[in-house]
């Protein structure tokens, strides 16, 4: 078991992939930053809403809080949830979803 060591959100200054979608999170978007030591020091990025996307769907999912839920791997599964709830997040997985 790891520390949080910092956790704040942020504006990008360059461009970096996000830990949960694994599209670009662009200049100038809001992104969520934490730095732990969960598995060695790490530092995990993740676009404000896909954090917020994949925080909710890991209560729904009822996992064990250690166990990491990451949007890019059950984003088909929890397609409808994200289509409807975050259709932003949704729009990255799937271009023809309108915003
Ligand atoms: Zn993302």
């Amino acid at each position: 078991m790891g520390d949080i060591l910092s956790d704040s959100i942020r504006t990008a200054r360059k461009a970096c992939p996000c830990d949960q979608c694994h599209r670009q999170i662009k200049i100038g978007e809001r992104y969520r930053r934490q730095v732990h030591t969960f598995d060695g020091l790490c530092t995990y990025r993740a676009h404000e809403d896909c954090d917020a996307a994949s925080q909710e769907l890991h209560k729904l999912a009822d996992l064990y809080p250690d166990e990491g839920y990451c949007l890019a791997e059950y984003a088909d599964e929890d397609k409808a949830f994200l289509v409807e709830k975050y259709p932003a997040v949704a729009a990255r997985f799937w271009p023809e979803v309108a915003v």
